[in-house]
């Protein structure tokens, strides 16, 4: 229901709470209010498979604002989200901490007009969503080296996010690499590239979601300088 603020994501503060994430009432409000819109328009465009409310819950929103968890995200941070899809973890940061600057990518037209939809309802001026594909915007002048933290979920074995990502945050920027389980193939397949780009890995960090709902690890990669 329109205008309706209880019944999406039904338990999302306690779920966050029990991940660790303190959510101000502003942003539980604009978690559901997105939730609707995507909800609403993966009718239309596939935008998710999770459609559940306590899978959505844990899986989308805890799920993205595990980052957080990791402290990089300094006060009103330039951060890029690649392979953004429906926007996570990029919108439901946004929404955790208002003050940062956001730019979405994504290589598929129809999920980038959906997020300029989100965009304008928020009336966001520092939230931008492009179509592109991360590794084109890793050569271009106006987007290389220009982000504090770039977050990547289920988009690319960690190898090709070094690749993708690393060159658009700043010298001694990370990429925050949201990964399942099991990792350790991932890490050594990086190791080379790793090397040859002077990066290396800061923190490999595994948590549990609440609930049972999975194990994840969030590879924190530095950029040389
Ligand atoms: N991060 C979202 C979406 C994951 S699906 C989530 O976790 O829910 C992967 C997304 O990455 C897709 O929307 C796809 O279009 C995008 N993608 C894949 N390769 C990409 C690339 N090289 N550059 C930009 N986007 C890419």
């Amino acid at each position: 229901m329109a205008g309706d603020r209880t019944g999406v994501l039904l338990e999302l503060e306690q779920c966050c709470r029990e991940a660790g994430i303190e959510l101000t009432q502003d942003a539980a409000d604009g978690m559901r209010a997105f939730w609707r819109m995507v909800l609403a328009a993966n009718e239309r465009i596939n935008l998710t498979r999770i459609t559940g409310d306590e899978e959505a819950t844990l899986k989308h929103f805890v799920d993205s604002l595990t980052v957080l968890l990791t402290g990089r995200f300094a006060p009103g941070a330039r951060v890029v989200d690649v392979g953004t899809g429906a926007g996570f973890p990029g919108i439901p940061l946004k929404l955790a901490r208002p003050e940062l600057q956001v730019l979405l990518v994504d290589a598929t037209l129809k999920r980038v007009r959906f997020l300029e939809t989100v965009i304008g309802h928020f009336g966001w001026g520092d939230v931008r969503a492009v179509h592109a594909r991360a590794e084109d915007l890793a050569r271009d002048r106006e987007t290389a080296g220009q982000f504090d933290v770039a977050v990547a979920r289920a988009v690319a074995s960690l190898d090709k996010l070094v690749v993708w990502c690393l060159p658009l945050v700043r010298p001694q920027g990370h990429l925050v690499a949201m990964k399942g389980p099991d990792v350790e193939g991932e890490l050594a397949a990086a190791e080379k590239v790793l090397r040859r780009m002077r990066a290396q890995i800061l923190e490999v960090r595994r948590l549990e979601l609440p609930r049972g709902a999975g194990r994840r690890t969030l590879v924190v990669v530095e950029r040389g300088g």
